[in-house]
């Protein structure tokens, strides 16, 4: 067995992959990570993410203090109800959820972009943008040999893919792996949040997170993003002082864009949708959110008619099947990488960033020569695997995010929705169901091994 502390060679400088390179650079190991995109700054990523207590204890864990700190002022004003409403925004069910008061225990919005910039913080001398990962090779040694599409190659003990779904390190050592469309297609879009379209949502919609369970098969969910910053980008005068404090001297909000908005997302069996919409963009693609929500209420339909059209985006979703055992090396896989799931229960993100907790505890093992590098990488696996495809797996059954969904059934889909809303609405008016239902949504959102 080596007790040498490994180098760690990171593909992908996304949710996953930088939480780690974090956790590594403050357990004194040393890491690099490599991104396709250009810049800090480049890709669309506006969109908000919910963080749970899995997701924050991750970061806790893994972030310098003073940059967790920063997470938490960066976060978007928390959700207090989880709502249910119907297509004409009458409520079936809305439950109160915990406040925010604790910093891991809670449940929290974060802007995609708002988060890799904070991710991105202290991590300057690691990350190498514009380097696009083509292929490996593993050495007899074990150690490992990373190419890139402009002919450079990097050499370390570890390689960790965390490219997301579409991985061309899992094609290369898992080629058997099985990512598939899930059969849905949502569409994203961002509304500039002002007193006009606030005005549009009851209080209890401007406070929570909100499921739309639409009829005809058409769904959505939509969430109020207030961050502590104005359209200016300026801090604004009520937070409080602390904060203030933080995020004045914080580069990241430099680079960020991001400014109080409403997001609002649809989805349906990709059979609903035009054939071209993956490839349409802005007002086109507004046109067909609003062609399939004809009988959404008017303040749903004049919110899309506000979206900024440079916001709207078309996402196939996709899953992927449970990976059968393999034989663990010097190359391994976390978050979207290995377990890519839909947006059902909204544990992507927080499945990446458990990941790459686990994955640190178990490489401080091998950094103090208590295991050997495949030891640690195996024992990762073993644990990170059941609970990533158990997690897949919940994802596809929930919310019609898989195109066979009874939901999507001519006559079933009626009866489908109206047991789901009937769940809803019980659950919502008995105080024991109530209660379990907010337990239920942390304990899930908050597991940890
Ligand atoms: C509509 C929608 C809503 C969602 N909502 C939630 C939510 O509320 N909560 C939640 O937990 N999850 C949510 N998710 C899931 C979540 O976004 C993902 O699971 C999560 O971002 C995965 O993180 P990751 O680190 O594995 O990959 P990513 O964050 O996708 O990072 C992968 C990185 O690898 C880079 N890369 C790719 N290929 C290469 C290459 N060849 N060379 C170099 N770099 C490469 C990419 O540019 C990217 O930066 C949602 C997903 C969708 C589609």
């Amino acid at each position: 067995m080596t007790n040498r502390t490994p180098h760690v060679l990171i593909i992908g400088a996304g949710t996953g992959g930088l939480c780690l390179a974090h956790g590594l650079r403050r357990a004194g190991i040393s890491v690099e990570v490599y991104e396709r995109h250009r810049t800090r700054a480049d890709g669309l990523l506006g969109y908000r993410v919910g963080i749970g207590p899995t997701g924050s204890r991750a970061l806790r864990d893994c972030l310098p203090p003073e940059l967790f700190a920063v997470y938490l002022a960066t976060c978007a004003r928390s959700p207090r109800y989880f709502n249910v409403v119907d297509q004409r925004l009458r409520p079936t069910a809305s439950f109160p959820l915990r406040p925010d008061t604790h910093p891991v225990d809670t449940e929290r919005s974060v802007a995609r972009m708002t988060l890799r910039q904070v991710l991105l913080t202290g991590l300057e001398d690691v990350v190498r943008f514009d380097r696009t990962f083509t292929r490996y090779e593993q050495h007899d040694d074990g150690r490992v040999t990373a190419h890139f599409a402009d002919g450079g190659s990097a050499t370390g003990d570890l390689l960790v893919a965390a490219d997301g779904t579409h991985s061309a390190v899992r094609r290369q050592y898992l080629p058997h792996a099985v990512i598939r469309d899930a059969g849905t297609i949502n569409i994203a879009t961002r509304i500039p949040l002002t007193d006009d379209t606030r005005a549009l949502l009851s209080p209890a919609v401007q406070r929570g997170i909100t499921l739309i369970f639409g009829s005809g098969g058409v769904m959505g969910v939509l969430h109020v993003m207030e961050f502590k910053w104005d359209a200016e980008g300026r801090l604004k005068p009520e937070i409080d002082r602390a904060d203030a404090a933080l995020l004045a001297d914080w580069p990241g909000l430099r680079h960020d864009s991001t400014r109080d908005n409403i997001n609002l997302v649809i989805w349906s069996t990709a059979r609903r949708f035009p054939e071209d919409v993956l490839d349409r963009r802005g007002s086109e693609l507004i046109q067909v959110a609003l062609d399939l929500t004809t009988n959404w209420h008017p303040h749903l339909r004049e919110l899309f008619s506000r979206a900024d059209p440079d916001s709207a985006l078309p996402i196939r979703v996709s899953t992927s099947e449970p990976v059968p055992p393999w034989q663990s090396s010097t190359v391994t896989l976390l978050g979207d990488a290995i377990h890519t799931m839909t947006p059902g229960r909204g544990v992507g993100a927080n499945t990446a960033l458990r990941d790459a907790n686990l994955l640190r505890r178990q490489l401080l093992l091998v950094a103090a020569g208590e295991k050997s590098l495949t030891q640690a990488v195996a024992d990762y696996e073993a644990v990170m695997v059941p609970y990533g495809f158990a997690r897949v797996a919940d994802s596809l059954a929930r919310s019609g995010t898989s195109g066979d969904d009874r939901m999507y059934k001519p006559v079933f889909g009626r009866v489908a929705l109206l047991g789901a809303r009937g769940y809803f609405r019980v659950t919502s008016r008995v105080p024991r169901l109530r209660r379990k239902f907010v337990d239920d949504f942390y304990s899930y959102r908050g597991e940890e091994d």
